[in-house]
């Protein structure tokens, strides 16, 4: 696929002085639940309102969407409040649906992408409309999986395109429902900067008090919009409770939020340069978490050691990573004095944390 401004035009012709927010509950409920909370939003900078009404649940016999039913909803949503709408579809039949009741939006979801049987019945039911399709990553990490889908999107004539970065499982427990990955948003847009790039942090975090720092890191690595899950009772929501906000929280993080616009050559010299921080920032962590992760595993060799009584330093085994590191560093363009100086520093480390375990 190629990188097509026209794919961004959608958003271009909105003309919005402020990143695209799209917010909503994760899942309609019932009608008033819908009006209720799309009326707190009226009058804040959301664009689009969101609600799921068919319900991809990883367990069967939990709450699977009330159906058409809230397609109806959704267009008084509209009547009333004059917001624009979005749902997601999994397919031809919600796509059947979701055109008849006018629904502006529609986002495939994580579990949808990483089907290309679905993603090409979603395309064909789509052919032919202008209807703007937001892409969700698949569920897990890969790239091509994510650029297929819209190929097949953008195949079918559907041209009004853009993409959803809600994170991505692992077997590993982390802080996030969804690791973010950022590496990978970052290669998405290098390589598509038109087609536009919207952080789901609802997903990624599943907790609503880390909502706010992934939607700020998103914006600093110059995504393009949020959408946020919001609730006027989030923990009482029928799903995903604990990562919904309420309107009213959703207002304060847009206000606190440092938008970056790109206006003048100073402005755009602090974006590009924030941009890039942003970027150093992703990897510093990998970085330490990296390190954290290498320590764990020295704990656990030390462990060993004391079982055996081994001493802790073990030349030979040292001169060999050392000998190999230099080498890779050489062409990551890494001087030799460098990965000698890092690699010590390791290594001291390392040895701490085995003596540790041995004295303990
Ligand atoms: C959702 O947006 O409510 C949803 C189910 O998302 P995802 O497809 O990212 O899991
Ligand atoms: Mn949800």
């Amino acid at each position: 696929m190629e990188n097509k401004k026209e794919m961004r035009s959608w958003l271009d012709d909105m003309k919005l002085d402020h990143p695209l927010v799209i917010a909503g509950p994760c899942s309609a409920e019932t009608e008033e639940q819908v009006l209720r909370i799309a009326h707190e939003l009226k009058d804040s900078d959301v664009n689009y309102y969101r609600a799921g009404i068919w319900k991809p649940r990883t367990r069967p016999g939990n709450f699977e969407g009330v159906g058409a039913l809230g397609l109806k909803w959704l267009q008084k949503v509209k009547e009333e409040t004059g917001l624009k709408t979005t749902t997601e579809v999994a397919n031809a039949a919600h796509v059947k649906l979701a055109l008849e009741y006018d629904v502006d939006m529609l986002w495939i979801g994580a579990r949808s992408t990483v089907s290309p049987f679905i993603m090409q019945e979603i395309a064909d039911a789509l052919a032919g409309t202008d209807k703007t399709v937001l892409v969700k990553n698949p569920v897990n990490p890969d790239l091509s999986l994510w650029l297929g889908g819209i190929e097949r999107l953008y195949t079918a004539g559907i041209k009004n395109l853009g993409a959803i970065h809600r994170g991505f499982s692992t077997y590993e427990k982390t802080k996030y429902r969804n690791i973010p990955e950022w590496q990978m948003a970052i290669e998405f847009q290098n390589k598509f900067p038109d087609l536009p790039l919207i952080c789901d942090p609802s997903h990624i975090t599943g907790k609503r008090n880390m909502i706010f720092d992934v939607s700020q890191t998103a914006l600093d690595l110059n995504f393009d919009g949020l959408m946020i899950e919001t609730h006027h009772d989030p923990d009482n929501a029928w799903s995903d409770a604990a990562q919904q906000v309420t309107p009213d929280s959703l207002k304060q993080i847009m206000r606190d939020l440092k938008i970056r616009k790109e206006t003048d050559e100073e402005t755009e010299y602090k974006g590009k340069l924030n941009n890039l921080r942003a970027q150093i920032d992703v990897i510093d962590n990998q970085l330490i978490g990296t390190l954290g992760k290498r320590m764990k595993i020295s704990d656990t060799i030390g462990g060993l050691k004391k079982q055996r009584n081994v001493a802790v330093l073990q030349s030979n085994r040292w001169n060999e990573i050392l000998g190999k590191m230099i080498l890779e560093g050489e062409r990551e363009g890494l001087s030799e004095e460098f990965v000698l100086k890092m690699f010590k520093a390791i290594h001291q480390e390392s040895i701490n944390h085995q003596e540790k375990v041995i004295n303990a």
